[in-house]
């Protein structure tokens, strides 16, 4: 027996935990937290039966289908979805509803100064430079409509024939933006450009619809599939410059989204937001950020780039947004809540200086949308959730248990042999229908992925399919699927909600279909082919013919 047998053991236990790899047998490190209040679901996992009546009924659109009858994993979306802290329902208690300036205002401007460090403080106070919004797509319609207006009351530049544009650009940047131009009906538009590493799809809809064109410019890592390459949400720093120098005063502003929830919820480096910011400088362009993930980018940067290895996170994330004139965030991915947005500008920065009457016109339009700019359409204790979501957001513990499960998720779907994008984003596990059904033949017209989320959700478990019919679209009565060609089913892991067991269900299940993907009937589309975003309107018939 050694001389100390309670060192030996607690030398023992170390061991199992050695390493501090989100790879660990997960049995050994326990979650962070435990439960302070579940939800039983009055539904069976034996119930098969029932969930194929009432999914045929709602057309095999999983939207349609009803939460209540989901025995398993909810995987639908991380926004919104979240599990509340007993802070963050504390602080629901605590609100303050007056009409004007109240409380949770005061807190929140504090909170996001500790976040998101000490320049997005208000330094003039006769000034807003935090506008409120009830969630993310609202604060991107105001941002972008507001802006628009100001570049078109402008003096438009000059309009552009495409052979100028193919000519002088390289890297196809020249097709691209006609591509672009073309889908959006404007032959003579000025089209202002907004690029992006990847515009979410509501930004770009966002964009699009206040008359400037989005354009996405990935980085060649991801567009190559580099699976080895740790940054794969950069922005392509190459074609941003070359942008610029071409069509510099068509781009009033260069965004970022981190993580890139478009490309698979990768991050992006530090390194790659300083230099977008240089370059962005240099053309005397402001830099923005579409924040909705702002703490996993972080926590990323912080595991796998070498010159910020041992900083904290908040360290981290006041060093992306140091770079940065402002930012827009959807508060229900990393602010922890249910709901609410917000559009943060950085007072002295370069956007506020470009565009003297920005502030001003977003509070006019807030006024006219959401309320008073001191609330903007969020309760007071909506409010004091958010600034305890903040918080809690950027914990080491918590961090390391949210990005470790979804990547323990994404390694069991793996093992499976289940075809994933790689490395795991920090949200969501991507499956690859086109590479899951390579070796069996069938048509993208057939639509397997969304068979195959229907079968899953008979199975218990909701998935969501982003391919060929989410981005697809019907061009005269043809089938047009999107280009440049995705074609995924995706996991979204709702942050604080399931337990590993949950989600090694939901694998259970994938790989069931997966052992058996020659017998996945496609589907017949029975309504909504041809309407606008079909996916969340569309309903289909499963095709047992194909
Ligand atoms: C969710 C999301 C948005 C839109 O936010 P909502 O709150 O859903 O309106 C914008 N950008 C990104 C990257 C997102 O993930």
């Amino acid at each position: 027996m050694p001389e100390d047998a309670v060192d030996f053991f607690i030398s023992r236990f170390k061991e199992r935990l050695a390493g501090d790899s989100p790879e660990l047998p997960v049995y050994y490190r326990p979650r962070s937290y435990r439960n302070a209040s579940v939800r039983f679901r009055g539904c069976k996992i034996e119930d098969f039966a029932r969930r194929r009546r009432i999914l045929e009924q709602s057309g095999l659109n999983v939207f349609l289908f009803p939460a209540a009858e989901i025995p398993g994993c909810d995987l639908l979306s991380d926004s919104g979805t979240s599990t509340m802290t007993m802070e963050q329902w504390a602080s629901l208690f605590l609100g303050d509803e007056a009409y004007g300036s109240n409380e949770g205002y005061f807190a929140l401007k504090a909170q996001i100064t500790e976040t998101f460090g000490p320049s997005f403080a208000q330094t003039d106070p006769r000034r807003e430079n935090l506008f409120i919004f009830h969630q993310g797509r609202a604060a991107e319609n105001a941002f972008f409509g507001v802006l628009s207006k100001l570049l078109h009351g402008a003096k438009y530049p000059p309009v552009r024939g495409g052979a100028r544009l193919s000519g002088e650009l390289e890297c196809g940047l020249g097709k691209m933006i006609e591509t672009k131009r073309r889908a959006l009906g404007g032959g003579d538009r000025p089209c202002y450009i907004i690029p992006s590493n990847s515009h979410f799809d509501t930004t770009e809809a966002n964009i699009a619809s206040s008359g400037m064109l989005p354009l996405n410019l990935p980085c060649r890592e991801h567009v190559e599939n580099d699976v080895t390459f740790p940054f794969r949400g950069n922005l392509d720093l190459a074609a941003l410059e070359n942008l610029l120098e071409n069509e510099g005063e068509r781009v009033p502003l260069v965004y970022i989204t981190v993580t890139n929830n478009t490309g698979g919820g990768q991050p992006v480096s530090m390194a790659n937001i300083r230099e977008a910011g240089k370059i962005a400088r240099k053309f005397g362009k402001p830099l923005l950020l579409d924040a909705c993930r702002f703490a996993e980018n972080a926590w990323f940067i912080g595991r796998r780039e070498a010159a910020c290895k041992g900083q904290s996170t908040v360290d981290i994330i006041h060093g992306m947004f140091s770079e940065v004139d402002g930012f827009h965030i959807s508060l229900k991915k990393d602010g922890l809540v249910n709901m609410g947005g917000a559009l943060v500008l950085k007072q002295d920065g370069f956007l506020a200086g470009s565009f003297p009457e920005l502030e001003g016109r977003l509070t006019d339009h807030q006024i006219l949308t959401e309320g008073h700019p001191t609330y903007g359409g969020l309760t007071g204790r909506d409010l004091g959730s958010i600034v305890q979501g903040l918080k809690t957001i950027v914990c080491k513990d918590y961090l390391d248990h949210r990005i470790g499960q979804v990547e323990r998720f994404g390694k069991r779907l793996s093992s499976y042999g289940i075809p994933i994008i790689t490395p795991v984003g920090g949200h969501a596990v991507y499956i690859d229908m086109d590479r899951f059904f390579s070796d069996i033949k069938t048509s993208d017209n057939d639509f397997k992925g969304i068979a195959f989320t229907a079968l899953l959700l008979i199975a218990g478990h909701r998935f969501c399919e982003l391919g060929l019919y989410a981005f697809g679209r019907q061009v005269e009565g043809e089938e047009c699927p999107p280009v440049p060609r995705v074609n995924y089913v995706r996991g979204a892991v709702p942050r604080l909600a399931y337990e590993e067991r949950d989600l090694f269900a939901a694998a259970e299940a994938v790989k069931v279909l997966y052992d058996n993907r020659g017998d996945i009937p496609g589907v017949e589309v029975t309504h909504g082919k041809d309407l606008f975003l079909r996916h969340f309107k569309s309903r289909f018939r499963f095709n047992f013919e194909s």
